[in-house]
């Protein structure tokens, strides 16, 4: 721990968000001292910018009952994807499996750190970290805030940066000698913008997530209903394509649909999000990050709400252990690395495949392929593994997405590798260790990955 330091607790977690509450309240509820810094005010805390999608939250981590965040759950009907596709006059309706709700985020956002409060978490606001302590090893311990004008050192023996998409806090760690990712650029990122907005009358797919692609690659228009009549209206573009004017573009789309004539807009945010794989490592000596500062987000659909929760229990979970086992070196905080590759990462490093391959493809002919495949169908193969879609729709399918051929053979390839990269990620190191092989043997696959794609290298 930090000598000198003006205060010292088990674990400093920098960050009130999803990833920052779930950490605090898996540390407090085990009884231990735990400090969460926002920058935010009490009261602003939590407001961020987000499409509102809540999906999984049934299964949430315990470490925050979900009695919690129910309240913030303003429409739980929703049951499916609307997928319009205007240049092909199509519309795709594909149902979701589990729960899904959509939520006042501001709400969700308090009702997250009442529930760490309530664990026994402590919380100071409007505190800025500019940085960390390091000690002549190397290990984390401790950070710097400022607050109204004053310096304050507070010591720690983890610190978790729960601080979001490019915390500020990984340009102040010297990761050296290290296995923390620093293979990390703001052209992995998407950048987002949403409006809510107030209609009139209620929209007829209050039980829908409305999507529909902008003319760029790798990016899309939602229109999530909080309510009938109170719409989560935004859209992304993928940083390394050129830069989208997200207001213009989305304020296009909202004059030329009917349900929204005479709508208010009631508050703007915009963010960005990191639509890329998860790190490689997230510790060093001291140190973890989780959810978005990790990107710990489904980088096909820029969902990070449950990567964030579960990323936060597990390092909040690794960080008692690693205390009590009298150690915070990088291996004794590796199996929080484990879990994450385990539960999501593997997964979601995978799904980046896809991402990597729209960057080569033509965004018109995807769109058309979809047109031209059932929605139900769709959902099956996207949620049911095997399919067996029977010699009559074969047929019908073969027949209308006649001309999208080739493509259909790229993602077929393509599939078949983000197979392997997958089974790669189950391989994930137990220890340190066998890291550096397990990096060279990824990187193998992600260049064949290029190859095959035609995409350029993403890392
Ligand atoms: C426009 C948009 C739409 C999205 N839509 C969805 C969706 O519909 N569903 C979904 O599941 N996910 C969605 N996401 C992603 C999701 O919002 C994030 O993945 C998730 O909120 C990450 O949580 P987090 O706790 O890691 O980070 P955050 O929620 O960003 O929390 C980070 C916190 O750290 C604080 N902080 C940052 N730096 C400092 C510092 N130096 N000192 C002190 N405090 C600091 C911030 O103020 C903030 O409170 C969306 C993201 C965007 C941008």
């Amino acid at each position: 721990m930090a000598t000198g330091a003006d205060e010292t607790w088990d674990v400093v977690v920098v960050g009130a968000g999803t990833a920052g509450n779930y950490a605090a309240a898996t540390i407090a509820n085990a009884g231990y001292d735990v400090l969460v810094l926002e920058r935010k005010s009490e009261t602003e805390a939590g407001h961020i910018a987000c499409g509102d999608a809540l999906k999984g939250a049934t299964d949430f981590p315990e470490a925050i009952p979900r009695s919690y965040i129910e309240p913030a759950m303003t429409n739980t009907e929703v049951d499916h994807g609307r997928f319009e596709i205007p240049e092909h006059d199509t519309v795709l309706e594909i149902p979701v499996p589990g729960e899904l709700a959509v939520v006042d985020r501001w709400k969700y956002g308090q009702c997250i750190i009442d529930g760490a409060t309530d664990a026994g978490a402590a919380f100071r606001y409007d505190t800025v970290v500019q940085g960390v302590e390091q000690d002549d090893d190397g290990t984390v311990t401790g950070v710097i805030t400022r607050r109204n004008g004053d310096a304050r050192h507070i010591g720690a023996d983890v610190v978790i940066d729960a601080a979001g998409a490019l915390s500020i806090l990984q340009d102040d760690v010297d990761f050296d000698g290290t296995t923390f990712d620093t293979n990390v650029s703001y052209d992995q990122f998407c950048s987002a913008y949403r409006e809510i907005v107030e209609v009139t009358e209620e929209v007829p797919w209050k039980d829908a997530l409305v999507f529909k692609p902008t003319q760029r690659a790798a990016g899309y228009l939602w229109y999530f209903p909080r309510t009938g009549t109170e719409i989560n209206a935004g859209l992304g573009f993928q940083m390394n394509e050129e830069p989208m004017e997200l207001v213009e573009v989305l304020k296009r789309d909202l004059r030329e649909r009917e349900e929204f004539a005479g709508a208010t807009v009631k508050d703007k945010r915009g963010a960005a999000l990191p639509t890329r794989r998860p790190y490689d490592s997230a510790v060093a000596p001291g140190f973890l990050a989780v959810g978005d500062a990790a990107a710990h987000v489904n980088p096909t659909t820029g969902g990070g709400i449950a990567g964030a929760a579960y990323s936060g229990a597990y390092a909040g979970e690794q960080a008692i252990r690693a205390i009590e086992a009298g150690t915070v070196a990088e291996d004794a905080l590796w199996t929080y690395n484990e879990r994450v590759m385990d539960h999501f990462g593997a997964r979601y490093a995978a799904l980046d495949v896809y991402n990597i391959l729209s960057t080569a493809v033509d965004v018109d002919d995807l769109m058309g392929l979809l047109a031209a495949l059932p929605g139900q169908k769709l959902a099956e193969a996207l949620y049911g593994g095997t399919t067996d879609l029977g010699w009559g729709l074969k047929a019908r399918i073969a027949v209308d997405s006649f001309g999208y051929w080739r493509l259909i053979g790229r993602l077929y390839k393509t599939k078949q590798l983000a197979d392997e990269l997958l089974a790669h990620y189950e391989r994930y190191p137990a220890s340190p260790d066998g890291f550096a092989d397990w990096q060279a043997e990824r990187d193998r696959i992600m260049d064949r990955i290029y190859d095959r794609t035609g995409a350029e290298p993403k890392y």
